[in-house]
């Protein structure tokens, strides 16, 4: 039997594909959720959703696209995404603004992780800005 030519190997991100859920934890499919936001197929219409899909970005290791929806003015000059990191859920607790109407917004969330195998939850309020019609991400305030 032939070797095939090796492949890449696979990062530690898992594979999703289009039809996967989406990692956000809207009853959708990826590419019908956060996936078309992170192609740059269509951009997020509210903070709520840029918010959700910057987190499925952590989940697929997409430090292209979480640098693209980074405010100009607070966005670091590279993201290095930690290997041992494993997102493991979403919860959106509130949000204020940040509709089609408004230019800012805030987000509080808690995302849970897995740090090399530790259980951990971060838990945030993310203010948002719209920058050229485009929400992204200004800073954030840890409240736990
Ligand atoms: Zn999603």
């Amino acid at each position: 039997m032939s070797r095939r030519s090796s492949r890449p190997r696979r990062t530690a991100a898992p594979a999703l594909t289009a039809l996967s859920p989406c990692p956000c934890g809207l009853p959708a499919a990826y590419g019908a959720c956060c996936g078309r936001y992170h192609t740059g197929e269509e951009a997020a219409p509210t903070a709520e959703a840029l918010m959700r899909s910057r987190y499925s970005a952590f989940v697929t290791g997409d430090a292209e696209y979480l640098l693209r929806t980074w405010h100009p003015a607070t966005r670091p000059a590279e993201l290095e995404l930690d290997p041992g990191m494993r997102w493991s859920g979403l919860e959106i607790d509130g949000a204020t603004e940040g509709t089609p109407f408004h230019s800012t917004g805030t987000v509080t969330f808690r995302a849970r992780y897995r740090h090399h195998g530790q259980r951990g939850a971060l838990h945030e309020r993310s203010t948002f800005a719209r920058v050229d019609g485009a929400w992204v991400y200004v800073d954030g305030t840890f409240l736990d």
